[in-house]
């Protein structure tokens, strides 16, 4: 397969003064316009400072090259998907880059379905954009502005696929990102109490980094404990993630977030398959096996084109979730609601909800500085070295770097970041003690490596 040479794992992003300048959204609306033929194009922004000149630069592009622009706002990643599907238009487009700092911003596209571009789309555009002159429509035939109010209808479309039976008490934090004007009121006409935090749109960033990863988010776990909540919500910038909170401020493992709902997603299906990334844990197939279904893992940002190949009936990486029956897109807000509707529906606390449902296994993470030029050899030094002291082995994985699985469930992931100077350690066990022996020797080899 060719080499991408602008978009990364999930559309492009960096910061809006070296690499994504207006110029060079200007141009990509001109080779959407000639990539999508025509039509309708949906195009919606997350909070950034920049985000509403490089709207304006993208429809810019988009008018000259002869499509039309639905203009929906500041609105989140799945519901710029949603729209696109429920508009028929040609495709969708959202201005974010998503939990990246303050300066970055992005784009991210979306087919007339709502699916997000493949890599083969991405490089098709790329060589419009790069090595042609896209095409400009005459003056007769420029394409036209319409304005689109999307955050409601998407409400009510979440509102038809929800029943929240009991009420709730939610602590919701945006990230004062683009789900901002939507979870908090979602949750309420859903009659949930809702206590927010970070929930104004501000491109500053004001109240935390926009990750949904534990480390960023001491607010929300001591606001649940607080105000006594049943659990919290976190997004990152554009919603298409959530992280969630239990009642006594525990940060939920997104892993786990991903097995509770694939099991439930297997259960109501009667089997399938779940696709998930390669840096997941096993607990998720514990819990798909037992509901009678199998999983997949596949690389990191390729799991709806996967779902759509494997015909499966749920797909997760981490903080991202995708609901088949309501679109084929990660989609934060609709599973706040679904995780609402289970907790009001099971009676229980989350906590206990999790400690029933999803086993807890042991895990390590580390990244380490890895220089881009030690990249290509990684991989291959790895399988070499590592493969023989880990023992036991019932299988590999090399889709994303190389993930060892061991015939007593454990497994050790070493990949290098594909946006990053870092390589990645992942390692998980059924106990303390192999946890510790498997990152002994994963870490040991890769500190090698780097030193040679
Ligand atoms: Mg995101």
């Amino acid at each position: 397969m060719k080499k991408k040479r602008l978009f990364g794992t999930r559309g492009i992003r960096g910061p809006i003064d070296v690499k994504v300048k207006p110029e060079l959204i200007l141009n990509m609306g001109l080779a959407i316009a000639e990539y999508v033929k025509g039509g309708d194009v949906v195009v919606g922004r997350d909070a950034r400072t920049s985000g509403e000149m490089l709207n304006n630069a993208f429809t810019a592009g988009l008018l000259a090259g002869g499509s039309n622009v639905v203009q929906i706002g500041i609105a989140p990643s799945p519901c710029v998907a949603f729209t696109t599907r429920e508009l028929g238009a040609k495709a969708g487009a959202i201005i974010t880059a998503s939990h990246n700092p303050p300066p970055d911003n992005g784009i991210t596209f979306y087919h007339g379905d709502g699916t997000e571009f493949i890599s083969d789309d991405e490089i098709a555009v790329e060589e419009i954009l790069l090595d042609k002159q896209p095409k400009r429509a005459s003056w007769d035939s420029i394409g036209q502005i319409s304005n689109y109010d999307a955050i409601r209808p998407y409400i009510d479309a979440i509102k038809k696929h929800v029943k929240i039976e009991k009420k709730l008490k939610v602590v919701v934090d945006c990230a004062n990102g683009a789900a901002s004007n939507v979870t908090p009121a979602l949750l309420r006409e859903l009659s949930c109490s809702v206590t927010t935090i970070n929930s104004h749109p501000d491109g500053h960033f004001p109240g935390r980094h926009a990750e949904p990863q534990p480390w960023n988010l001491g607010d929300i776990m001591r606001v649940v404990g607080e105000v006594g909540a049943d659990f919290g919500l976190a997004h990152d910038g554009d919603a298409d993630r959530v992280a969630a909170i239990d009642e006594k401020g525990n940060f939920i493992k997104h892993d786990a977030l991903i097995a509770l709902f694939a099991g439930l997603a297997v259960e109501k299906n009667g089997g399938g398959t779940v696709v998930t990334s390669i840096n997941t844990s096993t607990c998720i197939d514990t819990v798909v096996e037992r509901a009678g279904g199998n999983t997949f893992r596949t690389g990191l940002g390729r799991f709806t084109e996967e779902m759509l190949k494997h015909n499966a009936c749920f797909a997760g990486e981490p903080g991202k979730l995708v609901f088949k029956d309501f679109g084929i897109w990660a989609d934060g807000i609709l599973a706040s609601a679904k995780l609402a509707e289970l907790v009001a529906k099971e009676g229980k606390k989350i906590s206990e909800i999790f400690r029933e449902r999803v086993p807890d296994y042991h895990m390590f993470h580390q990244d380490l500085a890895c220089p881009d030029e030690k990249k290509q050899k990684f991989v291959s030094a790895m399988r070499e070295n590592i493969m023989a002291r880990v023992g036991n082995i019932k299988d590999t994985l090399e889709v994303d770097g190389l993930r060892i699985n061991r015939n007593d469930g454990s497994w050790v992931l070493v990949r290098v970041s594909g946006t990053e100077p870092k390589a990645r350690v992942v390692v998980e066990a059924r106990t303390p003690d192999e946890l510790e022996r498997l990152k002994e020797i994963a870490l040991d080899e890769v500190q090698k490596f780097f030193k040679q």
